[in-house]
């Protein structure tokens, strides 16, 4: 149960779940503009310690809550569960009008003509966009300290890191500048900061959420999915972003919305979860392990049949990640050439000059070293050694799963070996960075859908528990994580900040 530190949120609305607000709304205790505006209070007064946002969009959001306030009041479309509610979404998704840098300065000043899918369906939905996350340049890192605008602190401690990419989206959700926040997912981007943060995020099914105005960093691997307080609001997010895109050529047929509806308490009851055996290797910290252990005690507790297995080539997953992402990241990246967008070195007089300049001041070391590891994978005599070996490994790491799923409904396993480090212990040494990702990677290597919900604290610390479920199991993970969740207070958790 957690601890007396954490304050209680009784008379604050912003520390309310999303679908809680939504109850203050329909029976309009509360109208969407005096809920956007203490959400914009808070912003104000928590943005100096933590950092969470690139662009605060007050007077937008004001607006669309004005919409939302005739919408609640049954003029024009009928509601939905998202109408009326502050959200947040990643600065790497395109937003018409409002500026979109991928915490990159090659992007400072850029600002698309253009909405991405997700950001239309949440305009439809009758959403309030209060602003852009903070990231980790074009969602290269762990802990969002390669932000070419600076790091985000954590709300529980604001001397340790979010966890990253999506580290500006996880501390304004657990911090109460925002209910609900997009992230994106390409080796536990949103899972990891979820989970550092005490909140819940997913990473849908590859294909279930249209990328179409997601800047790409790993194409095959990228996926937007939600951070929220709880699993109802990332089911309520999902029921919306979901669902075929015509300009997303990887877009699943598949239906959109129904996964709130799947959460039921009790869900567990009969299913059975597998614990690969793999995930809970040395390093994992033993305040995580303790955790993990007492939530599988918890599930079995619900009527869950909790099986050992084993996913030897997940130990690899780490390996092939950092070639095949590097390798789409290296194509991906070469649009950015200072002609088509943001910054442009004025002094530059050739055509060369230009390009060298803009990448090389525009770009931050980490997306350096990701490009030059990606161009060396791809080039030629050295691509059936790397990339092609990688792909080769990925099927394999695929067809693993795909056999655990014969026997589980889905896998659970800490999401994270550790509780949130201190800003600075890891920013000299990219491996033990990209550690941070080994139980979030193989996910993204087989293209599963994940989903992270806290289960404990270590050291202060919020612990995240991970559910896995097999392709198009969507509906699985988030009804077991629902399930656990329903059982246990760790939810309801909020930093004392
Ligand atoms: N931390 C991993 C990386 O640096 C994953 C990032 C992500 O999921 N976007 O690549």
């Amino acid at each position: 149960m957690p601890p007396a530190s954490t304050n209680g949120h009784h008379g604050d609305p912003t520390l309310l779940a999303a679908h809680e607000a939504r109850g203050l709304l329909a029976r309009r205790e509360m109208s969407s503009v005096e809920l956007t505006k203490a959400v914009l209070e808070r912003i104000t007064r928590l943005e100096p310690k933590l950092h969470s946002f690139l662009t605060i969009t007050a007077d937008l959001a004001l607006k669309q809550a004005e919409e939302a306030d005739r919408r609640l009041a049954g003029h024009g479309p009928a509601p939905t569960p998202l109408t009326g509610i502050p959200v947040q979404l990643k600065d790497n998704i395109s937003t018409e009008g409002v500026p979109t840098t991928a915490g990159s300065k090659i992007l400072a000043g850029y600002v698309p003509p253009f909405d991405a899918t997700v950001v239309e369906r949440l305009k439809t939905a009758g959403a309030v966009m209060v602003g852009k996350g903070n990231l980790d340049e074009f969602a290269m890192g762990s802990s969002n300290e390669n932000s070419a605008y600076g790091p985000v602190h954590n709300p529980w401690d604001v001397t340790r890191v979010p966890g990253g990419s999506s580290g500006g989206p996880a501390a304004a959700v657990a911090s109460g500048e925002c209910f609900l926040s997009l992230g994106s997912d390409t080796g536990g981007s949103i899972r990891q900061p979820a989970a550092l943060c005490g909140i819940s995020g997913m990473k849908p099914t590859y294909g279930l959420v249209s990328r179409y105005g997601l800047i790409a960093f790993g194409s095959s691997l990228d996926q937007i999915g939600p951070l929220g307080r709880d699993v109802q609001d990332c089911a309520d997010m999902l029921d919306v972003i979901s669902g075929k895109d015509p300009r997303d050529g990887t877009s699943l047929d598949s239906p959109a919305g129904g996964f709130s509806a799947a959460l039921k308490p009790g869900g567990v009851k009969g299913m059975r979860i597998g614990v690969p055996r793999e995930y809970l290797v040395d390093g994992i910290e033993p305040g995580v392990r303790s955790a993990f252990q007492r939530a599988l005690t918890e599930l079995e507790r619900q009527g869950a049949s909790i099986g050992e297995t084993s996913l030897p080539l997940s130990d690899h997953a780490l390996t092939v990640y950092y070639i095949i992402a590097p390798s789409e990241a290296s194509a991906n990246l070469a649009r950015f050439d200072g002609f088509k967008y943001g910054y442009s070195p004025k002094q530059a007089r050739t055509a060369w000059e230009t390009m060298d300049m803009a990448r090389g001041n525009g770009f931050g070391p980490e997306v350096k070293r990701r490009i030059l590891l990606g161009a060396y994978a791809l080039s030629s005599g050295y691509y059936d050694a790397y990339y092609k070996k990688a792909q080769q490994v990925r099927t394999l790491i695929r067809a693993e799963f795909t056999e655990a799923f014969k026997r589980f409904d889905c896998l659970v396993t800490p999401t994270s070996p550790t509780v949130a480090f201190k800003l600075g212990a890891r920013t000299d040494d990219p491996l033990a960075m990209y550690l941070s990702d080994v139980c979030t990677i193989p996910v993204n290597i087989a293209g599963l859908p994940g989903i992270s919900v806290p289960c404990g604290l270590s050291d202060g610390m919020p612990v995240g528990l991970q559910f896995i479920g097999p392709q198009m199991g969507d509906a699985t993970v988030l009804k077991a994580a629902y399930a656990y969740e329903q059982s246990t207070a760790w939810h309801k958790m909020r930093p004392a900040i």
